[in-house]
């Protein structure tokens, strides 16, 4: 069943984000981070793409492995970076032949060290070409049972002058076939409830999973905003610094985002996608706070 369909049921589901590993110690840790995940019987581990042809050629491998397993289906991520339309659709039909039913459409970040948006000359600008694309090579296939998500912002929705574009975008994806979407982290439920109302009163109806980023560290806080530009609440930014030991502050981290999981989840969102960064104990901790683990939630 594709991600479409598991949103069907109803029940939330529980899924995780992985990226693709750049050394052997990083992969071997990766293996072990992905058995103990599976223990939850998540619903999908999604794999991000990267920037460059290597971390390409990994994130490949690690949806490979996950399909060939036929553990858990991998939502496997795909951009429009410094990739021509040609490159993209033989990506495409490399995962299709793997039997990857699910994909996640972006634009992508810029690569490291740059940050202006250039398309490729013989590529795609936006995400929703993309999701047009992925449709387009599948039909060519003959295979109709796929799945294409999206990404949706309600941080950035929140902000009065993108507030309608934020929502333009979320029905260019779906008019372009995205059945899904997960958000861009954010740490306010308010934000994430504001969007999905907009989306809906304008006709939008591809469900929102919004994702939860447990964060341990104030060295990982000033990271993770500054490559989301969402900033970390001030209150958690000082609950990680007082923290006086590494546990203390994975357990401040993941008490803010089981908190935040829960009033999503209360306030009807379909799903809870959690940021690893290839680690399992914050994850865990956190399924284990939700009561998430083995699909059991009410
Ligand atoms: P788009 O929808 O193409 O939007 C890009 C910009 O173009 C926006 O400013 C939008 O407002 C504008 N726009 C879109 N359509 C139109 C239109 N028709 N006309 C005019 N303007 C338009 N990045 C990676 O590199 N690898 C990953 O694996 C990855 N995974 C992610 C997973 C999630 C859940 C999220 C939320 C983000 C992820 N990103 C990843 C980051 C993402 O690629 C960036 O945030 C990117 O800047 C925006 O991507 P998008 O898919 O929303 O792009």
């Amino acid at each position: 069943m594709t991600i479409a369909g598991l949103l069907r049921h109803g029940r939330p589901t529980l899924s995780y984000e992985l990226f693709p590993p750049r050394t052997p110690a990083a992969e071997e840790n990766l293996r072990a981070t992905a058995r103990l995940l599976l223990d939850t019987q998540p619903d999908f581990m999604s794999i991000t793409y990267g920037a460059s042809g290597t971390t390409r050629s990994t994130s490949r491998k690690v949806v490979q492995l996950l399909a060939e397993a036929h553990t858990v289906p991998p939502l496997a991520h795909l951009t429009c970076v410094d990739q021509s339309r040609a490159e993209l659709i033989e990506v495409i039909e490399e995962y299709l032949e793997e039997d990857v039913k699910d994909f996640l459409a972006l634009r992508g970040d810029p690569p490291r060290g740059t940050t202006t948006w250039r398309p490729h000359p013989d590529g795609l600008n936006y995400a929703s070409q993309l999701v047009s694309l992925v449709h387009e090579v599948a039909r060519a296939h003959g295979i109709l049972d796929i799945c294409v998500g999206v990404a949706a912002f309600p941080a950035t929705h929140a902000m009065e002058r993108w507030r309608q574009s934020t929502i333009d975008v979320l029905r260019y994806k779906e008019h372009a076939g995205a059945s899904f979407a997960i958000t861009q982290v954010f740490y306010e439920a308010s934000q994430y409830t504001a969007m999905v109302e907009d989306a809906r009163a304008q006709g939008i109806e591809m469900p929102i999973i919004p994702e939860v980023m447990p964060i341990v560290s104030a060295k990982r806080a000033a990271r993770a905003s500054e490559l989301t530009g969402v900033p970390t609440p001030a209150e958690l930014v000082s609950a990680l610094e007082q923290a006086e030991t590494d546990d203390a502050a994975r357990a401040a981290g993941v008490a803010h985002a089981a908190r935040l999981s829960r009033e999503l989840l209360d306030a009807g969102a379909p799903g809870i996608h959690v940021i690893t960064f290839n680690q399992s104990a914050a994850a865990l901790e956190l399924v284990d706070a939700m009561g998430l683990a083995g699909r059991s939630l009410p």
